[in-house]
């Protein structure tokens, strides 16, 4: 009784919580009980709330602290940090009951009245308002202003298309399956990288260890596709990419049509024209057409680079018959042969704590942000605690966890552990899976220092925002709009005068030496046309099914599938081209109507970053306080396409993001 009492205090503290005992065995323990404890303290103020009368509601009323989404959010960081049994355990058992609270809440009829009452009825502030409208909006695309007719006929929509998209990915997996290939001459891949030989070796085990098998995964296409000799094969594999959930029991096409008829049936019932608008109604592009035009545009301006960088290959390698396949297989070796630095080389300017210090300071020289690392024990040596604080006021708590350990989760991510303490205070998270040196010094990659500057842009955001509710942080804003301050942060370790402030080499202390710094610029832009080329299929393949090219049939499908990429690429038409089939970004996932924000979050950023560039110098005091001033501190106080014309002066334009990708 003592422990748990103990526990709720630790974390009732309005300050860093004490994550060596939370994440003890003996609090592990008792983890679940306590989940349950506040899972059904929680369920029972929730009841009470929802009989508060009408003329005793306030802003307030909607607006409290969770004990159990703070816990569950620490627990649920340890095991991406250290996924082992127990904490695996733990989150497994207690997640369903913990999403079925959420969705008693999500579709309470009476909690929307209510919100609708404090809109109409109280006094509400500007971010009073945006919240509780942001709130009802989001309540309303669940349906719950329809008539119970349409209700039912949406709650059926959600579970056939749950049902769909369980099926359309099932049938890629277990098409996926029975697809390998066994390569038994090294000598076909030997300018493979070393790692991922070694992890086709290991699957080939079985058989024997100088064979290599290569299977459907994406790690493995992409190897085979870049360093694989053999045209044969990599035609093999491009082919077997494009046929994948085509045929027999896996045939995925009846999937998409029914997924995308009922998609528009959703999207008509909450009175929308068709999905895609629907899909853009939370976003900051306005339309699909915006998209659209946008695009064709971008396509338009890089096919000539595209055009040129196949001619550069064609006469390089002295091929006539360049396919599809052979793109990224020659790609690649142009630009080792003709571009190439030693990356080996590179990462000798790249020492860890250096590039740690150096974007404390770039961030301080931009923001004015002090970011101090404070004596904390937190679950393990690498996991390191600092205050980040502005003009001597403490912001926030910054935890960072930056290298591999076997139980961690893989990639890199931002996270925000307390939205706030009193005094509006947060925790924020950095988490990386850098391969730590073994002498203990630590070199990176150029492309772990571009993942080390994303995330703590994230963080930045949100811990510059400024609003009094967490609701309306960085964090929350659009979702195309989020990737934003994280991308523009890279650009300040690739450009010259930010890398000079953490760029040493580990021996001599020199900066980056100048021909290593122009080929990193030339390189910036190698193989963008082609590049842009490819995101634009899938994104307008996307956006198309979704708004104005709906098919009926699987033969209309098929031919607007066709028909899009043939207005998007240079080389001949490949034989078998089916990867809708396997596109489970779009039909298994959260991308429909969004793949587009790959390419729109870095026309943005670029936008912004070529305000800073244009001006002379990248801490230009007045440009970084104005992106401060009407972005970043921002949050979502207002809608993104705002927030960015109030920066630009203007709306979104693509002329930066032309030339940064060397097409202009
Ligand atoms: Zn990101």
């Amino acid at each position: 009784m003592q422990l748990k009492q103990q526990i709720l205090s630790v974390l009732r503290k309005p300050d860093f919580p004490d994550l060596e005992f939370l994440y003890s065995p003996e609090v592990l323990n008792v983890a679940e009980d306590i989940l349950m404890e506040l899972l059904e303290e929680e369920k029972k103020d929730f009841q009470k709330k929802l009989k508060t009368l009408d003329t005793e509601i306030t802003f307030d009323t909607f607006e409290e602290f969770s004990l159990l989404d703070y816990f569950f959010g620490l627990l649920e960081h340890y095991q991406w940090v250290n996924n082992d049994e127990t904490i695996r355990e733990i989150i497994e058992s207690f997640e369903p009951k913990y999403i079925d609270f959420g969705n008693e809440i999500a579709y309470s009829k009476r909690y929307y009245e209510m919100l609708i009452y404090c809109l109409e009825k109280t006094f509400l502030d500007y971010e009073q308002k945006r919240i509780i409208k942001k709130s009802i909006e989001a309540y309303e695309v669940r349906g719950i202003a329809l008539s119970k007719e349409k209700q039912d006929t949406l709650k059926k929509l959600n579970k056939e298309l749950s049902e769909l998209s369980q099926r359309f990915s099932n049938n890629v997996l277990d098409d996926q399956k029975s697809f390998s290939y066994l390569i038994e001459d090294e000598g076909a891949i030997s300018d493979m990288p070393e790692d991922d030989k070694k992890v086709a070796q290991k699957r080939a085990e079985k058989k024997t260890e100088q064979w290599f098998l290569f299977d459907a995964s994406g790690a493995s296409y992409m190897s085979i596709m870049k360093y694989c000799r053999d045209r044969g094969v990599r035609q093999h594999f491009y082919e077997s990419r494009n046929s994948f959930a085509t045929k027999w029991k896996y045939n995925n096409k009846p999937i998409i049509l029914q997924i995308l008829c009922a998609r528009n049936s959703k999207a008509q019932l909450l009175g929308f024209k068709n999905y895609a608008e629907l899909s853009l109604h939370f976003k900051m592009a306005d339309t699909s057409e915006q998209i659209i035009e946008l695009f064709a545009d971008i396509s338009q301006k890089a096919r000539p680079k595209a055009q040129a960088e196949l001619s550069e290959i064609q006469d390089y390698f002295n091929i006539t018959d360049l396919q599809v396949w052979d793109l990224g297989y020659y790609a690649n070796k142009l630009r080792q042969e003709k571009y190439d630095f030693d990356e080996k080389k590179l990462k000798k300017y790249f020492e860890f704590e250096s590039v740690l210090a150096g974007m404390f300071t770039i961030i301080d020289k931009l923001y004015g942000l002090k970011v101090k690392k404070l004596d904390i024990k937190s679950y393990h040596e690498d996991a390191q605690v600092y205050e980040v604080s502005k003009n001597g006021k403490f912001l926030s708590y910054f935890l960072t966890d930056y290298f591999h350990r076997p139980l961690k989760r893989q990639g890199a991510w931002a996270n925000i552990l307390r939205e706030d303490f009193e005094g509006k205070k947060k925790f924020v998270v950095n988490v990386a899976n850098f391969q730590k040196g073994s002498d203990g010094i630590t070199l990176l990659t150029l492309s772990d220092v571009e993942t080390m500057f994303h995330e703590f842009g994230h963080v930045t955001h949100e811990m510059l925002s400024t609003s009094k509710y967490s609701e309306l942080s960085g964090f929350h804003v659009e979702w195309d709009f989020v990737e934003l301050p994280s991308q523009l942060l890279e650009n300040w370790c690739r450009d010259r005068a930010g890398m000079k402030l953490f760029a040493k080499h580990i021996d001599s202390g020199r900066g980056v030496p100048e021909e290593m710094l122009e080929k990193l610029e030339k390189l910036d832009t190698f193989g963008s046309g082609q590049m842009i080329l490819t995101q634009n299929t899938y994104a307008m393949m996307d956006m198309g099914l979704h708004s104005q090219h709906i098919p009926e049939t699987e033969k209309e499908l098929d031919a607007y599938v066709l028909e899009n990429h043939k207005a998007n690429t240079l080389l001949p038409i490949p034989q078998i081209y089916s990867p809708h089939t396997s596109f489970t970004h779009i039909f298994d996932g959260g991308y429909a109507s969004g793949y587009y924000s790959y390419m729109w979050a870095e026309i943005i950023e670029k936008e912004v970053w070529k305000v800073f560039k244009d001006s002379g110098d990248i801490f230009s005091p007045e440009i970084s306080r104005k992106f401060h001033d009407t972005i970043l501190s921002q949050g979502t106080t207002k809608k993104a396409s705002e927030l960015f014309r109030d920066f630009m002066g203007r709306g979104v334009e693509i002329d930066a993001f032309l030339s940064e990708k060397g097409l202009i």
